[in-house]
């Protein structure tokens, strides 16, 4: 390509995209096709010849964004959200342009101390504890498996490194406890048998007497307790596992814990939020997603250590063709986590906090909770409807109670009526299952998202009911 074409389409794309964020609310938010559709309209052969970009941008229009949900609608309110924002595009831009591999210091000094510098302002707007230091990983899963290793190591005097694991660990994770660490815990060797689920209350909250019973029990029988995984903000319901009695466990019996809130964790913005952080000072890790709740398009996840030089210790690698003269002065952050190669993604976080400032993070945060006690409130106003989890942040789950029908049917109807709502094309929202009951979930968390997205889709809802 030459430049002149580069520019002209960077321009063209960049205009794009600002349409784009004006326009996203007129696209249905969950992409319509059915399975193999977009595949069928693209060639199964590369093409020996170029192609002009008018041509390839015209199919990007045609083809693909048809196949696209669009997770930046206003009538977002599916799964999470993973929110993003105009400078963190444009943040993106530049680092795609720099192009630069930041796997260590000397690669691209700039993008370590950068990350460095950001993940210590994020510390400190999350009031983590002083000494925590930061590291920026692709997603949250990479972050817990981190967690997880660097566990089985502190448990095992850093010998499974080098002899590989003898002696079975054990994890402890609540039953509503995240996908992630079930398949973290597979891949660190521990093995899914020794995984255990423990038992929440009403709130769906780890209960730390089950907690303290089940470390107990293993070690009866000669097993080897090693790390405690606690959620602040589980996905089903953003349920608030207890830090503190947790932490005191973990000390008592020399457990490692790592804290996951990858969604909830921005919400520690607002001192009112903190007490869920009660007790930090015991975490010997924890992950929060600025790609999930803090306008950084993904991805970008936060993992923070109590102490850097385990996780150094598990990870570090010395080759030769690595070695350079500033390695004792400053961070390589390929030693921190799985990947070598890393992408410079602490621009775009730099430039978030820059361009909104943390009061202007926190005003976005305050509003979305308020949306969703807004919410909550006209769900609770209407018989038919029941909320079934608290709401801590800004997560509602709800369902059509409909007395005197089984279990099975009742699922099946709230089925149907996610089905007739998301189905508008206005809104998007998914389902969960909370001890067995049928649940559906609305996450409030987009940029735009404001009271009249969010009446729309109760409005929806309520007339779907109307129709069943
Ligand atoms: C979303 C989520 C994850 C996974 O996040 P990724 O960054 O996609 O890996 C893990 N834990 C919780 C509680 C989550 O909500």
């Amino acid at each position: 390509m030459d430049k002149e074409t580069f520019r002209r389409f960077g321009h063209e794309f960049v205009d794009w995209v600002a349409d784009y964020f004006d326009n996203v609310s007129r696209y249905p938010v969950r992409s319509p096709v059915s399975p193999g559709e977009i595949k069928a309209q693209l060639p199964t052969v590369p093409p020996e010849e170029a192609e002009p970009m008018e041509r390839i941008f015209s199919d990007f229009k045609e083809v693909i964004l048809p196949g696209i949900s669009h997770w930046q609608h206003p009538g977002w309110f599916a799964y999470f959200p993973a929110n993003n924002s105009p400078p963190s595009v444009l943040a993106e831009l530049l680092t795609a342009g720099l192009g630069a591999q930041c796997m260590i210091w000397a690669t691209s000094p700039a993008a370590a101390e950068l990350e460095e510098v950001v993940m210590e302002w994020l510390r400190q707007m999350l009031g983590l504890p002083a000494g925590m230091a930061g590291v920026i990983q692709d997603t949250a899963s990479t972050a817990t498996l981190c967690a997880l290793i660097t566990a089985r190591e502190a448990a095992t005097g850093f010998s499974s490194n080098r002899v590989g694991a003898r002696q079975p660990l054990v994890v402890y994770a609540s039953s509503e406890t995240h996908s992630s660490i079930d398949k973290a815990v597979k891949i660190a060797g521990y093995g899914s048998d020794n995984l255990r689920r423990i038992a929440t209350g009403n709130d769906f909250a780890m209960l730390p007497e089950a907690l303290e019973r089940a470390i107990l029990q293993d070690k009866s029988v000669g097993l080897r307790p090693a790390c405690v995984v606690a959620t602040l903000g589980t996905t089903s319901s953003t349920a608030v596992d207890p830090l503190e009695p947790i932490g005191e466990i973990c000390q008592r019996h020399g457990l490692w814990l790592h804290v996951d809130a990858a969604f909830a964790g921005s919400a520690a913005l607002l001192p009112e939020k903190r007490g869920m952080l009660r007790g930090a000072e015991m975490m010997n890790s924890f992950v929060m997603n600025p790609h999930k709740w803090l306008l950084t398009n993904f991805d970008c996840s936060a993992y923070f250590v109590k102490d850097p030089g385990l996780l150094v210790r598990t990870f570090e690698i010395h080759p030769e063709y690595l070695k350079t003269g500033q390695d004792a002065v400053v961070h390589n952050y390929r030693d921190w986590g799985i990947q070598l190669g890393r992408r410079f993604r602490a621009l775009k976080l730099w430039f978030v906090i820059r361009t909104y400032g943390v009061e202007g993070l926190r005003a976005m945060i305050r509003e979305h909770l308020r949306l969703a006690q807004l919410f909550k409130g006209w769900v609770e106003e209407d018989q038919r409807f029941k909320v079934l989890a608290p709401v801590e942040f800004s997560l509602v789950c709800f369902r059509l109670e409909r007395p005197g029908i089984s279990e099975e049917e009742r699922a099946r109807l709230n089925q149907t009526l996610l089905d007739r709502v998301n189905s508008s094309g206005r809104v998007f929202l998914t389902h969960t299952s909370l001890k067995g009951q049928y649940a559906i979930r609305m996450a409030v968390g987009q940029r735009t998202t404001t009271e009249n997205h969010v009446r729309e889709a109760w409005e929806l809802i309520r007339s779907a009911a109307d129709a069943l």
